[in-house]
């Protein structure tokens, strides 16, 4: 087995991955080994993670669901409070059905494998997350990538009534958004079904939070296919799918992830439904985060680093070089400061990055110490 080859490969190019044991962690802090750092590497946008609202959800559905869905969904997993989810997912997006995941990752391998052939194209944007690639590579379709939003790139490679586009509403690692209006108008042009994967647009962006369609003035059946994840803003763990009642009954029986798996935890459906409420009227938060992205974009203006263009709450800092990047996260962590030093193969080679993360749970003077130790490690 080569396995022992490829990992010594890695750790030689400074690309070799460990596992931190984390003590605690929220939107704003986590511990390890005793200490304290603010957390500026987590998902938590809205600082939901520990809203005193979610644990009480979870408290009062594990005391009269358990704390374990028992089964997979189609035997006897599926419960009052999943459906109670799901009517509520609906209700927020304006979809007419959707069905839920434990995880993003499983959501997306059964979307596309179920509905792809191999007659089907796949076009993929080249930045899309691994869980979509990931999905492309298993399924017998044609997959095609084309130039992280470049929509002319796009056009030219596509063929008619052949398949499905998939792109996300905001990039895991670069924090920009697609071009969903161009998208839209590509896909209904060449008669091709389209899917977005809102993980990091779901109530951050929109009215109510309900992501980058609505943000970008499109309304939800604009596109075929609407998935988006628990993980992110809403702090807690899972997925959905939402489209058509056809859409979902058809990937009840074909979605092997979503069949042959145990469902998610009704603690935790119960969580997603408070935080789901909770997001609606989130807009304090939302306007706190925005506040806190301008804030942290003109402080960091000056520093001899690549600031990519997001207006999310992930601010990348394209530092180039692996060894390079490690050390700029060491130097922050030697001043209380957790941010993720992410290397390729995540990222495209040469463009290692801090990924910093802003949560409405952070205060301005948090995001200040961010900056200030970043003039000084520079
Ligand atoms: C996090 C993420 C996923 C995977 O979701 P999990 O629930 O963490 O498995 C899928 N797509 C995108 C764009 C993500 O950022």
């Amino acid at each position: 087995m080569p396995f022992n080859l490829s990992l010594a490969e890695r750790e030689g190019a400074g690309l070799k991955r460990t596992l931190p044991v984390i003590e605690r962690v929220d939107g704003r802090r986590l511990y390890v080994d005793g200490e304290q750092y603010l957390n500026f590497a987590g998902n938590d946008y809205l600082g939901l993670s520990r809203a005193p609202e979610l644990l009480a959800a979870a408290e009062q559905a594990a005391r009269h669901y358990g704390v374990g869905a028992v089964a997979s969904p189609l035997v006897v997993g599926h419960q009052a409070i999943h459906r109670e989810l799901e009517a509520e997912l609906c209700d927020w997006l304006g979809l007419e059905a959707v069905m839920l995941f434990s995880s993003g990752f499983s959501a997306n391998q059964a979307v596309i494998k179920a509905l792809l052939g191999k007659e089907h194209s796949l076009w993929q944007d080249r930045l899309n997350h691994a869980s979509l690639q990931e999905a492309g590579l298993l399924s017998p379709a044609r997959m095609v990538r084309f130039g992280h939003n470049d929509m002319n790139a796009l056009e030219a490679k596509l063929k008619p009534a052949a398949g499905l586009i998939v792109s996300e509403g905001v990039f895991s690692m670069d924090g920009d958004t697609a071009p969903w209006p161009e998208l839209v108008r590509l896909a209904r042009v060449s008669n091709n079904w389209l899917m977005i994967d809102d993980a990091h647009g779901l109530g951050v962006l929109g009215r109510e939070g309900r992501g980058t369609l609505n943000e970008q003035g499109l309304a939800p059946n604009s596109v075929n296919i609407f998935m988006g994840t628990f993980g992110k803003a809403l702090g807690v763990s899972g997925a959905f799918v939402g489209g058509s009642r056809a859409l979902v009954e058809y990937l009840h029986n074909f979605g092997r992830s979503y069949i042959y798996s145990t469902h998610l935890p009704p603690p935790q459906a119960a969580a997603v439904l408070a935080g789901v409420r909770l997001v609606r009227q989130a807009d304090d938060r939302r306007a706190h985060l925005r506040d806190l992205v301008a804030r942290f974009r003109a402080g960091v203006a000056g520093l001899p680093l690549q600031l990519l263009p997001s207006a999310t709450a992930i601010q990348p800092l394209v530092v180039g070089e692996e060894t390079a990047t490690l050390k700029l996260a060491d130097a922050l962590k030697q001043q209380g400061l957790w941010t993720g030093a992410i290397r390729p193969p995540t990222v495209p080679k040469g463009s290692a990055r801090l990924r910093i993360t802003l949560s409405a749970a952070h205060t301005r003077a948090d995001v200040q110490r961010l900056i200030d130790a970043l003039h000084s490690a520079l």
